[in-house]
């Protein structure tokens, strides 16, 4: 009987291991950082191959950690940093160049190119994205024009592309295997959300033959098996679904009008649209949360940059915290933030506003003003730029939003979850344990099995807390109208 389900959970800094067990509790896990490589200030690369040995390091190391083999395994469930793009050769097995992470901004000129050429508003109308560095396409057309080896590789028929789950699939299934997953091709900048194909008019507009381009595969289905020899037995590999879609359905938000919040160094607000593709005229991405047999689900989502890492500039910038949790009791100790208006546009605004060269600003100090209150401006900026982002979403669905979940580093701020409610007015659960994006994998991987049915899932994560409005519609509506108005100064 095997009792156990492993996920790999390739993160941007680092790769880690899970070993889940049938009661959703994680037996054992493993985890590694890998080099960033920063070759200039808009550039940021990765060792595909580095990746895929300290993957299965990692795995092995789970394992043994464990006390099982192979055999105890029903199956593997991969998620990863989206849109990462990696190129290789199909004999040798080697990448043709460092992949180009989602981080990276080298196409940025050219995308402006294409954005202004009327071609851009095109291309988001069919991928449900603002054509951008981010686009995986854009990376394959940079290493086209300025790698030879992959120019004269895609020529000759001997290169294949993907992102990190494809590279790792490929590897991991001995090279038989060479495939995506529907969230992961829905944020390559490549796919055709209208038709539920490649973008073919796009991919000849840039030069890309789309034979290079992996098969798209369910999330939850059937992704080969491990080479016998890595493991000692072969292993099913049942999931590979994006981290940000992975972390959706881990937070149980799988019906249309529910969404997550994670709120780490920044945040992405997701939201479960259903099963009717709705491209965002608001400043959101459309992504595809994910497909599990005739079911496709698609959700919208707005991202910024700076939420978390604001804390950490309180902290590291200005200097009046010495740890980011004192922040709640600081804002607990005042009444108000005594009309301090902090911004946190620290790198500039994203969803729904796009303003890269905004800067944040802290208005209303007086004499009076004191550490807790520009403590309290700043947790409380962070939820008014959540509430920009999931206003436009309810202004988009149509689907007022009144049950959010959250997760990340930042949303253990009790005072931040609280503040979020009132303002959002909506009910806002946060679970006991807050690892949902390798859950997520774990669960999908485990659905394709058998190992669990979706009815299971309903109990897989244990609510800590939950905070309702404590706030009247008036106050919420006077104290976002003074934000609202300070906003467009930051611009
Ligand atoms: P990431 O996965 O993006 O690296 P985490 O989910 O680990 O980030 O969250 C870390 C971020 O959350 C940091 O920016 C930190 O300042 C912030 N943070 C962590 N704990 C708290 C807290 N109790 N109150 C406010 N901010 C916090």
């Amino acid at each position: 009987m095997k009792k156990y389900i492993m996920v790999i959970d390739e993160g941007t800094t680092g790769t880690r291991a899970l070993i889940y067990n049938k009661k959703f509790e994680i037996v054992s896990q493993s985890y590694v950082e890998f080099m960033q490589y920063t070759p200039a200030e808009d550039k940021v690369e990765h060792d595909a191959v580095e990746i895929y040995e300290k993957t299965i390091d990692r795995c092995k190391d789970a394992m043994e950690r464990a006390g099982i083999t192979a055999d105890d395994i029903a199956a593997i469930g991969i998620t990863n940093q989206r849109a990462t793009c990696v190129v290789w050769d199909k004999n040798t097995g080697k990448p043709l160049y460092h992949a180009i992470v989602w981080q990276d901004s080298r196409t940025a000129v050219d995308c402006n190119e294409i954005n202004e050429s009327g071609m851009g508003e095109k291309v988001r109308k069919r991928t449900g994205w603002t054509v951008g560095p981010v686009y995986t396409s854009m990376m394959m057309k940079w290493y086209l024009d300025n790698v030879p080896e992959i120019k004269k590789a895609v020529e000759a028929g001997d290169a294949l592309m993907g992102t990190i789950d494809t590279w790792l699939i490929w590897n991991l299934t001995g090279g038989k295997v060479h495939a995506v997953s529907y969230s992961n091709a829905s944020v390559m900048g490549s796919y055709d959300l209208t038709t539920g194909d490649w973008y073919q008019e796009f991919l000849d507009y840039l030069g890309i033959p789309v034979s290079i381009y992996p098969e798209v595969r369910d999330d939850s289905g059937d992704f080969g098996s491990t080479d016998p020899e890595l493991f000692g037995a072969p292993i099913p590999i049942t999931s590979a679904i994006a981290d940000q879609h992975a972390a959706l359905f881990a937070q149980g938000c799988t019906k249309g009008g529910s969404g997550k919040i994670t709120n780490g160094t920044g945040s992405f607000l997701d939201i479960n649209v259903g099963s009717n593709l709705l491209i965002s005229d608001e400043g959101l991405d459309t992504v595809i949360a994910w497909k599990i047999g005739d079911q496709i689900n698609y959700a919208l989502e707005g991202y910024e940059s700076v939420t978390g890492s604001a804390i950490q500039w309180l902290r590291d910038g200005i200097q009046i915290i010495t740890e980011s949790p004192e922040t709640e009791e600081m804002a607990y100790s005042v009444e108000d933030s005594n009309g301090v208006v902090f911004i946190p546009a620290l790198a500039g605004l994203r969803a729904p506003f796009h303003k890269p060269l905004a800067r944040g600003t802290i208005t209303g100090i007086t004499r009076g003003t004191t550490r807790a209150h520009i403590a309290r401006a700043t947790l409380e900026g962070i939820v008014y730029r959540l509430k920009d982002i999931l206003d436009a979403v309810e202004r988009e669905s149509k689907v007022p939003m009144s049950d959010i979940r959250i997760d990340g580093g930042a949303s253990k701020n009790n005072f931040l979850a609280q503040t979020l409610s009132d303002m959002l007015n909506a009910t806002v659960k946060r679970p006991l344990f807050v690892e949902a994006t390798s859950l997520g994998a774990a669960e999908l991987a485990g659905l394709h099995v058998g190992f669990w049915t979706m009815e299971e899932f309903e109990n897989a994560m244990e609510v800590d807390r939950e905070f309702t409005p404590q706030i009247s519609e008036e106050e919420r509506k006077e104290r976002y109208e003074k934000w609202v108005a300070l906003i467009e100064k930051s611009f």
